[in-house]
């Protein structure tokens, strides 16, 4: 039977000082691996050659072949060393039954037979909804979640064993089990505590060909010792009490998504006429999603993606406006004013503000969920130009808001209603 054994690390940054502590601490561990997987973001673009370096580095040092994927740092081309290899390159690996298969610009994914294979999918990115803590900032969709949607997908494509990736560094260091996915977060190696000294969690993850799979964590300064929590000996930095498991237990509460339909037809219409405007199959990878929360909010942001991708052609694009920037474009008022978002959305005042920014307020405040787009043309002589104002609405939302889209109408938007409808199998 094939069993393979390996290292995963990601997000190191280019700091190259803690990634000769890693490999210090690695051969001190006598542990016996067969490669190390980096999930992504190991260079620095203001440390021009850094990610090659460090591949390399830990390639030579370690003697073992490093498999990689590029992170949203990396922007070095190929490495030119046969023991460093981006998985965007090689494409899947076969170590028996076990594929090693990695994602890091390509999104098309490979011809994989699923039968009597264990794959090892590697990302830089999280899965949305799965151990993908974000900032505001780099969220896509206005949440707390830097995970991707695209990889959910891909996640449907492959049915991996194990899942590996990095960038959401507050969930680092933790593996969830979900729906028969082992979920490992290997963010991030150049962890530090307040007092600067280096932390850094790397996985040893073993993987056999019947898909039994263990994940251990270890921690660059790290000491075996009794989880306060859970009583298990692991291997964590001497300040901590609890392991990660314990200190992040809210994070790990996950629920089974159960009476979903996989599949389902996206109906988008014109709400005043019911008029069809767009009718497609999409799938609902609802097994990759955390709960139920993250579902609603995983479905919503499949509906503007295909929204937005349908609604586009070749000379423009379509894009959301999030609220800050609805209201930010729509006020009609050019005093600068320290007003809060709420103030705008429950006392709007027209005179001041316009009638368009006030429609819109009421428009979010009935419905938090409906999105602004913009269509905007993008021309050689003229530059930007706006083409198109829509609202998007869930059908039940529109039928109940109809005074609002009917408004909407008048002031100029387009007004769209989507619905999904289950589908067999
Ligand atoms: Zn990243
Ligand atoms: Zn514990």
């Amino acid at each position: 039977m094939s069993r393979v054994r390996f290292l995963a690390v990601s997000d190191v940054h280019g700091k190259e000082d803690l990634v000769d502590k890693f490999i210090e601490w690695v051969q001190r561990d006598s542990l016996p691996y067969d490669f190390v997987v980096a999930a992504g973001d190991m260079g620095n673009p203001q440390r021009p050659g850094s990610m090659c370096r460090i591949l390399k580095k830990i390639a030579s040092s370690l003697k073992k072949n490093v498999y990689y994927v590029k992170g949203n740092w990396d922007i070095e081309g190929s490495c030119g060393d046969p023991a460093v290899l981006d998985l965007d390159e090689t494409g899947p690996l076969f170590f028996g039954n076990i594929v090693l298969v990695g994602h890091g610009r390509r999104a098309e994914p490979y011809d994989i037979p699923r039968a009597n294979n264990v794959t090892v999918l590697v990302t830089h990115y999280p899965p949305y909804s799965i151990l993908d803590r974000g900032k505001v900032i780099d969220s896509n969709h206005r949440s707390l979640h830097a995970g991707v949607v695209d990889i959910n997908y891909l996640i449907d494509v492959y049915r991996p064993r194990v899942h590996i990736f990095g960038h959401s560094h507050s969930y680092g260091g933790l593996d969830v089990e979900h729906n028969g996915v082992v979920y490992v977060n290997v963010a991030r190696l150049d962890r530090l505590l307040k007092n600067g000294e280096s932390i850094g969690n790397y996985a040893v993850i073993d993987v056999g060909g019947s898909g039994d799979v263990r994940v251990e964590w270890r921690f660059i300064n790290g000491t075996w010792k009794r989880c306060a929590g859970c009583g298990r000996v692991v291997h964590i930095p001497e300040k901590w009490a609890l392991c990660r498991r314990c200190a992040h237990k809210s994070e790990l509460k996950f629920t089974k998504i159960t009476g979903v339909p996989y599949r389902a037809r996206l109906v988008i219409k014109d709400p005043l006429t019911q008029k069809l405007v767009y009718s497609k199959e999409v799938r609902i990878p609802f097994y990759t999603l955390k709960d139920y929360q993250t579902l609603e909010e995983f479905v919503d942001a499949v509906v503007l993606r295909e929204a937005k991708s349908f609604l586009s052609d070749g000379s423009s694009k379509v894009l959301e406006l999030p609220k800050d920037k609805v209201l930010e474009f729509y006020n009609s008022s050019s005093a600068k004013r320290l007003t809060p978002f709420s103030e705008y959305l429950f006392a709007c005042d027209e005179s001041v503000s316009g009638s368009k920014l006030c429609l819109l307020m009421r428009v979010f405040s009935a419905d938090k969920q409906a999105h602004v787009m913009w269509k905007i043309s993008e021309e050689a002589e003229t530059g930007r130009r706006l083409l198109e104002q829509y609202v998007l609405f869930k059908e039940e939302q529109a039928s109940m808001l109809n005074f609002l889209v009917r408004r909407l109408s008048e002031a100029g938007f387009r007004v769209l209603a989507y619905s999904l409808e289950a589908l067999q199998g």
